[in-house]
């Protein structure tokens, strides 16, 4: 595997998840984590391979100051819920990548707690950077300490302590152990020590085949960070700026400079490993403000998905909203969950998608060298080279057509991004806010039999198959809406076929255990002729109760797959979280939230009747 195959989408997971400004120690355990199953469905239709996550350990507030490396942050969940979250990206063929804070802690930490009682007689006073019992800090400790950029909350470690990085290592243990982590994004890379980083990378690798190291670093020299501290790829932020400067200054002059210094074949700077590529982060504006053009942004993510290196996503800018760090409010740049539509019908989504499936087509386009063709100010075309194959990637941020006259530009090529096949004759029309992909037609007419195109298509097959199944049993609710019930439906599926089907029918029945759930695990136990379901998929419209969880769990039914959550019964996220108990299958799985909206909507439509 090339980490150049990898197609990152970026959560930061606290916003994402809700969880509140404060670490109250007091307050009940939130399973907010399991919001991140509600969106693999619409990731893997993204084309995304690999989710980068927040800080999730226990911390003070916004995860970069941690308080406990061991637990999951109360706000987001148990330890358990990580688990089971990871296990199920990776059956959905994710990889999963967490923000590693190792440069500094939280005040709260326990051997910065220890140095505060103790002073001079703690044991842990050389575990943080230049402690000065002499000196004194805002928060009138009666000593001094070094910390992140002016941060007095966050107290820098001294990476360079034996004790330190032995307990560093134990955590990223735990964390490949435990977890399954499979990388590690480290945050302020840039300022830790190159000795220590080096370390924990060969650590990491030697406990993981292809485990990936990405350092954060606004500042620097990466080649420093590749080839010193044994990093695999660092955030581009070179780049980051030049991509969308240059569309506001109408100069494309700008980032292919910086694309010629980086990546040209022979001197680039970096062109021995790939470096990690994005157009925003939980750091800066959403890529939607920042353009002064909002009929550029498909082709800045045109050129972050063709240009060399890692491609990121940071959640929610796939959908185009808009966002500016305000003073004391992230929440524009970390919005929760609930306030994202993840609407697969937005058309930046969709041309996201499409981009995201040349590039899995494309080897050129992942492994490629870079040279440039040709620039002016508002267009830009660029050549990757890859085996005996190139393409042609062309923009234009004008907002009229533009022809373009180029020696290159002569034969029949296929324009894999606007779908068609163009004769040459040293010359092309760029459309407007707009680019092509050209690549030889024979050389694209030959991919498309391949195995990874199969793939793709099977994966698809099954995806549309929960929405289709998830239908049905929606028609079962509005049955059950009709007679009066409250509308909840449920089928269960055995080898894609429907085998029961049914809705909830407490009042016909006069009975309290008449849940949609309870009748089709009768319904299809007595078709079977035995009560093991073990090949069966059961879909309902809400979220499980603790009774119907209970038969599921004693009928050992293999996949649910649910709609709606119900916040006052539900019992797999919102009042109890039966989905890992340990009767299950060993590989259960769950994909909540699965057309949820409609399966609200036929809820909310019943109880607004009755009153
Ligand atoms: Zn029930």
């Amino acid at each position: 595997m090339h980490f150049s195959d990898l197609t990152i989408y970026h959560l930061f997971t606290m916003g994402f998840c809700g969880a509140e400004t404060y670490n109250d120690d007091c307050k009940k355990i939130e399973h907010r984590l399991f919001k991140i199953l509600k969106i693999l469905g619409y990731l893997k239709k993204l084309g995304i391979n690999t989710i980068l996550l927040g800080p999730l350990f226990s911390s003070e507030s916004h995860g970069y100051d941690t308080t406990d490396y061991y637990l999951v942050d109360r706000r987001l969940g148990t330890n358990e819920d990580l688990m089971m979250i990871i296990e199920q990206c990776h059956k959905m063929g994710f990889r999963v990548v967490l923000d590693g804070v190792f440069n500094h802690t939280g005040r709260r930490f326990f051997a910065f707690k220890d140095v505060q009682e103790k002073r001079e007689k703690s044991s842990y006073k050389e575990w943080f950077k230049n402690i000065n019992f002499y000196g004194n800090n805002q928060y009138d400790d009666g000593f001094s300490y070094e910390n992140w950029a002016g941060c007095e909350n966050l107290v820098k470690l001294n990476l360079q302590n034996s004790e330190v990085k032995t307990y560093l290592n134990g955590v990223i243990a735990a964390w490949i152990d435990t977890f399954n982590i499979d990388g590690l994004r480290m945050d302020a890379a840039n300022v830790m020590d190159l000795g220590f980083l080096k370390e924990i990378s060969q650590f990491s690798k030697s406990k993981k085949k292809d485990f990936l190291f990405i350092g954060e670093a606004v500042q620097g020299d990466y080649n420093v960070l590749v080839h010193q501290g044994g990093l695999d790829s660092v955030t581009n932020y070179e780049d980051y700026k030049g991509l969308y400067s240059s569309l506001n200054d109408k100069n494309y002059f700008e980032i292919a400079y910086s694309f010629n210094r980086l990546f040209e074949k022979e001197k680039g700077l970096y062109k021995d490993f790939y470096t990690y590529n994005f157009v925003d982060n939980h750091d800066v504006n959403r890529i939607a403000s920042t353009l002064n053009n909002k009929n550029c942004l498909n082709i800045i993510y045109l050129m972050l998905l063709t240009m060399p290196g890692i491609p990121s996503i940071y959640y929610g800018s796939e959908l185009a909203i808009e966002g500016v760090k305000g003073d004391g409010t992230d929440v524009p740049l970390r919005p929760i969950y609930e306030d994202l539509n993840f609407d697969e019908k937005h058309p930046l989504y969709k041309d996201l998608s499409k981009m995201m499936s040349i590039r899995k087509k494309l080897a050129l386009l992942r492994y490629g060298q870079y040279s440039e063709m040709f620039v002016q100010s508002q267009q830009f075309g660029y050549i990757r080279t890859f085996e005996d194959q190139e393409g042609l990637i062309l923009f234009n941020s004008d907002e009229q057509d533009c022809a373009i006259v180029h020696e290159k530009l002569v034969g029949t090529f296929y324009d894999c991004y606007q779908n068609e096949t163009l004769n040459l004759h040293r010359s092309v029309v760029i459309p407007a806010c707009s680019g092509r992909i050209l690549v030889d037609p024979n050389f694209w007419e030959s991919l498309s039999g391949s195995e990874e195109e199969t793939l793709g298509k099977k994966e698809n097959r099954q995806k549309t198959t929960l929405q289709d199944f998830m239908k049905i049993a929606l028609i079962e609710a509005k049955k059950g809406f009709a007679e009066g019930e409250v509308p909840i439906g449920a089928i269960i599926v055995k080898d894609d076929k429907i085998i029961a089907a049914n809705h909830n029918r407490k009042e016909a029945l006069k009975d309290p255990t008449a849940h949609a759930e309870m009748l089709v695990i009768r319904e299809a136990a007595q078709k079977l002729q035995q009560w093991r379901l073990e090949e069966c998929d059961l879909y309902v419209t809400a979220e499980p109760c603790p009774m119907c969880m209970g038969a599921i769990i004693q009928s050992r039914i293999k996949k649910l797959v649910y709609g709606a959550t119900e916040k006052k019964f539900g019992a797999v996220e919102s009042t109890a979280f039966l989905g890992k108990h340990p009767m299950l299958l060993k590989n259960f799985e769950i994909y909540p939230g699965i057309c949820e909206e409609n399966c609200q909507e036929l809820l909310k439509q019943f109880f607004s009747n009755k009153r």
